[in-house]
């Protein structure tokens, strides 16, 4: 069973095969980091632009790479949503050109489902399992008790982790995308600047970075005024280390009070060093949860996720019409 996956969410054009739902046979991403990097973010309109030039081009490498045609290809699964529309618009209409053309069964479906389903081209998914989800527009801890069925358990109230690392890189002046470049800072550093935690209440799965990140950027404000001079790696460790032990605490609890069989982790902020070596000594001491973290590149934005998700909907039944359309702001829960 063949299954192309196609991925235009956001600044990544992605076209991937992959046999069975969990055999990557080609995976091709395209990205545009270079082109938005000079506005400090992704500038959507240029997003668009940048899809319509490399969709085509993308889609055929994946099946040059795969070494197969459109005859051999059982569906086509393609980001629907969530994302930049006029993004996602190009993706969608492509797809639905080739499933029109070609005959294909299409499939939608949900980048964030898709990011956790990156975890499957690895091993088997067990259940109950948390997804802790770490991106550039989402924070969530995703409880799934069986093959896609998503239950969000937490999300968060304000900015996603990703976006936090943004923002504070960019107010350290450092190249978009900052999450890598605060990591790597992070490290050289020592985390001995105060900085607020945001557990919120009790016994809330929700998480907010907004606070932090303004702290953060009132810390350096501060700093200047008074003609002190604060180290960018030290703040960068401070800032990870506030992250990171919200995200970690969180998720080990959430996973006890849910006696979930393992823990995967999600999206563009798992490529993160601090949390994931957190992450695995916090499961260390926890042997009866498995913790799955993918390979970096199968963490950031890809369409073999996509494909992986997207066979698991078509082995269930799922097909989507030509009138298929794409949702900026589309729900885990009900897609
Ligand atoms: P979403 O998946 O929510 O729609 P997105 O697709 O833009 O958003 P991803 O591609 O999954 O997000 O992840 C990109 C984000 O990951 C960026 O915010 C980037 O800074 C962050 N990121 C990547 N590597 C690291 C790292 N090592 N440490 C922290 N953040 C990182
Ligand atoms: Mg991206
Ligand atoms: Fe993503």
């Amino acid at each position: 069973l063949f299954v192309l996956g196609i991925e235009t969410s956001c600044d990544e054009t992605a076209a991937a095969i992959i046999k069975n739902g969990t055999e990557i046979v080609s995976n091709v991403v395209a990205s545009q980091i270079e082109s938005h990097k000079r506005f400090g973010g992704v500038v959507p309109e240029l997003a668009s632009r940048h899809h319509v030039e490399q969709i085509t081009i993308v889609i055929e490498e994946a099946l040059q790479k795969a070494n197969v045609t459109f005859q051999d290809i059982d569906a086509i699964a393609v980001t629907e949503g969530p994302g930049l529309v006029g993004a996602l618009l190009v993706g969608v209409n492509a797809a639905k050109a080739l499933a029109f053309a070609q005959q294909i069964p299409l499939v939608g479906v949900h980048h964030i489902a898709g990011h956790i389903y990156a975890n499957r081209l690895e091993r088997e998914l067990k259940f109950p399992l948390l997804a802790l989800v770490v991106s550039g527009g989402h924070t969530e801890l995703v409880l799934m008790k069986d093959h896609a069925q998503f239950e969000v358990i937490g999300e968060t109230r304000d900015d996603a982790a990703g976006e936090a690392y943004d923002k504070v890189a960019r107010t350290l002046n450092l190249p978009y995308p900052g999450g890598p470049q605060i990591d790597r800072l992070a490290h050289e550093g020592v985390p001995n600047i105060d900085l607020p935690r945001a557990w919120l209440e009790e016994d809330s799965y929700d998480f907010s970075f907004s606070g932090l990140k303004s702290a953060v950027i009132n810390t350096m404000h501060n700093a200047a005024q008074r003609g002190e001079t604060i180290k960018p790696e030290d703040l960068a460790a401070s800032f990870q280390a506030s992250v990171v032990e919200v995200l970690v605490g969180k998720t080990v609890k959430a996973a006890k009070e849910y006696n979930v069989k393992e823990v995967l982790v999600a999206g563009g902020v798992a490529a993160n060093k601090g949390l994931r070596t957190a992450l695995e000594a916090a499961f260390e001491k926890l042997p009866e949860v498995e913790l799955h973290i993918p390979p970096i590149h199968l963490c950031t934005d890809n369409a073999a996720m996509i494909a992986a998700c997207g066979t698991v909907l078509f082995q269930q039944g799922k097909r989507s019409e030509l009138n298929l359309n794409a949702y900026p702001g589309l729900d885990l829960e009900r897609f």
